[in-house]
């Protein structure tokens, strides 16, 4: 091919997943573009949900402040008796936020204040996504992919991410298969203005058995997020009247009124998985590689966790580390989503039952790590932390790790026998009331080696300077 280079990566979806990674390149100067067919940003509520892990990620990203100021807690779920009687109870079993983890509960969020808040930190990096921009042919060969887009035009890029969400054009077209299963029936989900409920709970109607619909209050908005089964008439039943017909059936109430609907949808409940994440220089990220049902929160979750971990990598590669560190954005992330899946379809089955489901401590997406990964480097050492945890938070004096591991860089925390280097922050903190300690447990002499995403790399001795500056070499440092 002889067109010459548009871009380093050309993100094609400007949803959660390709926003998150094009904060991430373009804080680390990367080259990109970020092209989307919708003509405006998505305007519905969809992903309301911001798992613990993905606050940590977004403090990271520099958007946590924005999203907690305009986000709040979830609400009790009220569930109603068909007497008019009800019971609450909580989405999530309780968490109380600790020095090692921070952010204990998630954060309701509707999906498209997350991502104007995503899209502003873009803004701020420099960078806006092209809307009207859709993707519909690619080519590749051993340097690079050329991408054709609608209106004929077309780009030359390194490397293609097709974070094209779960109908995705870039998986069909590499061929990539798509296994799981398909739930029967549909739901719907319309986020409205009403009247007749209030806002302290999450009103809950019927059963999965029966016809079942709910409303939750959604965060940072005056609206309503109304989910359950699809009208029987489908998508042509999510009007005004629609919505007010099947909530008399469904509720046996006639005070509860929706008076505007600002988007509204209905949908399949999925659980697949695609085959590969990589086709040469192709990718996969987000929805377009796996898709879930809704139950366990999850899928933005995931989607955006996925970009996380392909940013530093991407960059890497691109500023001349060996290409096969690319190859581990498929080997972590797969296992992740297969779980995920598992747990949103087990969620999705004890939501059918009448005892209903509840978000244990995985949902919160704090114990996920990269074990048995190649780039988890085990040297024996024995400590609180193990290759390929995610690196907890511990207050140190006035500094908390998080902060320290804030940033595009790798980190090196305790007694480093390796000097800092361009990529590398060297950093022995002072642990003033032992959280360190009590969180990472290294021995004497001992250090850790944080990767970018915030996961253990190593956990060494100074006698192992040598093995550690060899891996430093493999990731490109
Ligand atoms: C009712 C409901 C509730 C949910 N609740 C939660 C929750 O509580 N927590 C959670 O984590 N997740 C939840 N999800 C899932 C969440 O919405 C998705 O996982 C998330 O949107 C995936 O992000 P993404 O960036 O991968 O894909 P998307 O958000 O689907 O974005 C893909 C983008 O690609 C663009 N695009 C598509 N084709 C092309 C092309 N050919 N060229 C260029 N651009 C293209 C699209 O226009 C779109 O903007 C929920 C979903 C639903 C339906």
């Amino acid at each position: 091919m002889t067109q010459a280079f548009t871009t380093d990566v050309l993100i094609a979806g400007a949803g959660p997943a390709g926003l998150t990674l094009a904060i991430d390149l373009a804080r680390r100067g990367v080259a990109f573009r970020l092209i989307d067919k919708a003509e405006r940003p998505f305007q519905g509520s969809r992903g309301k949900g911001i798992q613990p892990r993905s606050l940590e990620v977004f403090e990271d990203l520099g958007v946590l402040a924005p999203m907690l100021a305009t986000g709040g807690p979830y609400p009790p779920v009220r569930n109603y008796a068909p007497d008019g009687g009800f019971e609450e109870t909580a989405i999530g079993e309780g968490a109380t936020p600790s020095p090692a983890e921070p952010y204990a509960a998630p954060l309701m969020l509707p999906q498209f204040l997350t991502e104007t808040i995503l899209r502003q930190r873009l803004a701020d990096l420099g960078h806006t996504p092209e809307y009207g921009a859709e993707l519909t042919g690619i080519d590749q060969d051993a340097e690079g992919v050329i991408a054709t887009l609608a209106d004929g035009r077309t780009l030359r890029a390194r490397w293609l991410v097709g974070a094209d969400g779960g109908r995705s054009f870039v998986r069909h077209a590499l061929d990539i298969g798509f296994p799981g299963k398909t739930m029967p029936g549909l739901a719907m989900v319309a986020d409205t203005k009403l009247t007749g409920l209030s806002r302290d709970a999450w009103h809950v109607f019927g059963t999965r058995e029966t016809a079942q619909v709910s409303f939750c209050p959604l965060a940072g908005t005056d609206l309503f997020q109304i989910q359950g089964h699809a009208p029987a008439d489908g998508e042509a039943g999510l009007t005004i009247e629609g919505l007010n017909a099947v909530i008399r059936e469904r509720t046996g109430h006639d005070d509860i009124v929706v008076h505007e609907v600002f988007w509204a949808s209905v949908y399949g409940l999925n659980a697949r998985l695609a085959d590969r994440y990589r086709v040469g220089r192709v990718l996969l990220a987000g929805d377009a590689a796996h898709i879930h049902p809704p139950t366990g929160g999850q899928g933005l979750n995931t989607s955006i966790q996925d970009a996380y971990n392909l940013g530093w990598k991407l960059a890497a590669v691109l500023a001349g580390a060996p290409e096969s560190l690319i190859d581990t954005y498929e080997a972590e992330r797969r296992p992740i989503a297969a779980g995920v899946l598992g747990l949103s379809t087990d969620l999705l089955a004890k939501a059918m039952t009448k005892q209903g489901m509840k978000r244990g401590r995985e949902a919160r997406q704090l114990d996920l790590g990269y074990e048995g990964s190649t780039l988890s480097l085990d040297l024996g050492v024995e400590a609180k932390v193990a290759p390929g945890d995610r690196a907890p938070d511990a207050p140190c004096g006035g500094q908390r790790v998080f902060e320290v591991l804030a940033g595009p860089h790798w980190t090196l925390l305790g007694e480093s026998p390796i000097a800092p280097r361009p990529g590398l922050v060297v950093a022995d903190l002072t642990d003033t009331d032992g959280w360190f300690a009590d969180a990472y447990g290294l021995p004497a002499d001992g250090f850790v080696l944080v990767r970018p995403d915030g996961y253990i790399a190593t956990v060494g001795q100074a006698a192992d300077k040598a093995k550690v500056e060899a891996y430093l070499k493999q990731v490109g440092l």
